[in-house]
């Protein structure tokens, strides 16, 4: 037994069932979410983003892996406090799993970029939610992961505490591209954007549009880029 087992002992999130964070059990009792144009919200067939909704410099598409409840919601809580390392470690495992049941909808040869931290203070013990998931969920899937692609300018109030309407005025002008991003222009590959919970979608439209808007202009007019979340 760990130090951290003492102070946070493992029960299920869900159902309290002893030894793990997430349990099978209530991993399984969550419905599949319907997939949604990310521009209109409707149902759309395998999350693409409908051919009239479509803008240049919107999603192409989005998937989501939960619903935002029960025990997925508990652990995407639970992210933010100390034990996240050890919740984060069991989510992973299942999110990798299930996005390759996803991958057949996903651009081919995509690089895994995750919208970079702003609004969660990394916590006391140094966990870096984005680098976390990503690295492992993109060595699992074989993708790249371009970790820093997307950099972060200047910080802004946590999106959950405003309303939708000021959430997209929030956030816009946060996201900047590094160096990185030339050789996704010249390689011309489409990107999957990450987040853990889309509600608005504000944060990961915003990422898309600083995305394509350069792609474009430096040529790469084929590259797709979607949304994919743990949850919604
Ligand atoms: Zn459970
Ligand atoms: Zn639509």
């Amino acid at each position: 037994m760990g130090i951290i087992d003492l102070v946070f002992p493992r029960n299920c999130l869900g159902c309290k069932k002893s030894g793990v964070y997430i349990c099978g059990s209530c991993i399984q009792k969550l419905p599949q979410p319907t997939p949604l144009c990310p521009l209109c919200e409707k149902p759309s067939v395998d999350g693409f983003t409908h051919f009239k909704c479509k803008k240049a410099q919107g999603l192409d598409g989005l998937l989501t892996l939960w619903p935002y409840q029960g025990v997925i919601r508990r652990a995407i809580i639970a992210l933010k406090y100390k034990y996240a390392r050890e919740v984060g470690d069991e989510l992973r495992k299942y999110a990798a799993t299930k996005i390759k049941d996803y991958l057949p909808f996903l651009p081919k040869d995509a690089v895994f970029v995750p919208i970079p931290l702003y609004w969660y203070k990394e916590n006391v013990r140094g966990f870096n939610q984005a680098a976390f998931f990503g690295k492992y969920i993109s060595q699992k899937v074989g993708w790249e992961f371009l970790p820093d692609l997307l950099v972060r300018k200047k910080h802004t109030r946590p999106q959950t505490e405003l309303r939708s309407e000021e959430r997209q005025k929030n956030i816009r002008g946060v996201f900047a591209l590094s160096k990185h991003s030339q050789s996704i222009v010249k390689s011309q590959r489409s990107i999957v954007l990450f987040d853990d919970v889309y509600t608005t979608g504000s944060t990961l439209k915003e990422a898309c549009k600083v995305l394509k808007t350069y792609l474009r202009r430096q040529g790469n007019g084929t590259g797709k880029v979607w949304g994919l979340t743990i949850a919604r």
